[in-house]
């Protein structure tokens, strides 16, 4: 193994300040992981985990891609930085790759961020500028970031947003049909229903005071919730009735996750942006990045842009997203994917079929979720377990330690979201041990 040499576990816990931990924070106790390769992890004794959620679902490729680590040393080499303002030849290629081949037909232009927040924030500067508006849109049960901006377009009540947000971000109900208190009888109908309260909603803000409308293409960290049939092409006509940008965020849906390159491209929906990260190289750099459409490509064209971080474009994080946008291509992962996309849905159903404790379960592309509760038709989700502790955050350390499972969550609900190479047998694997720990750890609370 590669374990490494050093064992300092107990200075990471002494100096580092964890993100999400929650208080107290001095009796957290981080995992320690040492090395990781394929959709496998290891702790610092060389046990084996395998990674349910490619981490925050970005390592959407797997760990250890020669491949991808050889493109960031070669260009550590030749260009390991250079201020944005100037151009080079890798930064060239990608832009090139996601506008003439990756993107919606309508987009024009790229702009490279580190990571999803800080795409997030410089939309909302495109958007305001652009539309010389000032409200934004977004959904409440939604994540889009932590930084002060994205974190007023996060729609969570008790986690990531900032309070007070910045005025002027505003919420819209989210359309999730599991637990909402009318039942549809079709898909349609609730399209039409929540497109219906959304529109009055714009109405009553006054449409031409709103710049942008934000959404994640598939909502993800907030449950993998999929949208009623047609409600994001609903959102394209009426945002585009009211000169409002749409904007999807594909933070976590991008880049084959959904089975295409972007979710809306399933949904032949053209956004006004895209902001995008995590699996645009497979979190071997940083990198982020915000897609505009032509029109906004060219209002930049007679307009300046009088903002920029010293670390966008960086040359590492866009050699890793070259190389790892080669890897999708060489490896098949759109039709991988796409391949296993009922397997997963029909494994998922197969556990919400046999436990009582999983109310519901979603997904598109290897993008999963299971979300535990009383009841499967009325949303009544299970918070404590039988010691009257958090449910999930006992559920995802016993299903790391006493079955090596890695995932992440929030509520009541785990993500199913493995990295993209995955094979049958591997997704097989996962299923045997979800089966036994939620026996286990689930079925008798309910
Ligand atoms: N948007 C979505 C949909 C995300 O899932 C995330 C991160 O999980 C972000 C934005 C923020 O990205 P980052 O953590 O890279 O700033």
């Amino acid at each position: 193994t590669q374990t490494n040499s050093i064992n300092d576990y107990e200075s990471a816990r002494k100096y580092n300040l964890f993100s999400f931990a929650n208080a107290p924070h001095k009796d957290y106790k981080p995992f320690h992981i040492d090395h990781a390769n394929g959709i496998y992890v290891y702790d610092e004794k060389g046990k084996e985990y395998i990674d349910v959620s490619s981490q925050l679902v970005n390592v959407n490729i797997g760990f250890n891609n020669k491949n991808i680590i050889a493109a960031i040393q070669k260009q550590a080499e030749r260009l390991a930085y250079i201020a944005p303002r100037h151009a080079f030849d890798e930064a060239g290629e990608l832009s090139k790759l996601l506008i003439e081949e990756i993107a919606p037909k309508n987009m024009g232009k790229v702009l490279f961020t580190l990571g999803g927040s800080e795409a997030n924030e410089f939309a909302i500067r495109f958007a305001k500028a652009f539309t010389g508006r000032d409200k934004i849109l977004s959904k409440y049960e939604s994540y889009h970031g932590s930084s002060y901006g994205a974190s007023s377009l996060t729609g969570e009540s008790d986690r990531a947003s900032l309070f007070p947000t910045i005025p002027g971000f505003i919420k819209f109900p989210a359309p999730h049909l599991y637990g909402y208190d009318i039942k549809f009888k079709t898909e349609e109908e609730a399209t039409k229903h929540f497109l219906a309260r959304t529109e009055y909603q714009i109405q009553q803000e006054g449409p031409d005071t709103i710049a942008a409308l934000f959404i994640e293409s598939v909502t993800g960290s907030n449950g993998v919730y999929l949208y009623p049939k047609g409600y994001l092409k609903g959102l394209r006509e009426i945002t585009k009735k009211y000169g409002i940008l749409l904007v999807c965020d594909e933070v976590m849906s991008g880049f084959l996750r959904s089975g295409d390159w972007f979710a809306c491209q399933r949904e032949d929906v053209e956004p006004d942006i895209i902001t995008f990260a995590k699996g645009v190289n497979s979190a071997y750099a940083p990198l982020g990045g915000v897609l505009v459409s032509k029109e906004i490509g060219e209002y930049y064209a007679q307009n300046s842009f009088t903002a920029g971080l010293t670390y966008n474009t960086h040359p590492l994080g866009v050699a890793a997203a070259l190389a790892c946008i080669k890897e999708y291509k060489r490896l098949n992962v759109k039709e991988h994917v796409l391949e296993l996309e009922p397997y997963l849905k029909q494994k998922l159903a197969e556990l919400k079929a046999k436990h009582k404790s999983v109310g519901d379960v979603r997904s598109i592309g290897l993008f999963g979720a299971i979300e535990f509760s009383y009841s499967k038709d009325h949303k009544d989700v299970i918070r404590k377990n039988k010691n009257g502790e958090a449910f999930l955050g006992n559920l995802i350390p016993d299903l790391r330690n006493k079955y090596g499972l890695l995932t992440m969550g929030g509520g009541s609900t785990i993500l199913v979201a493995p990295p993209l190479i995955i094979t049958k047998e591997q997704i097989d694997e996962i299923f045997v041990r979800l089966d036994k720990a939620i026996s286990e750890f689930a079925d008798d609370l309910v």
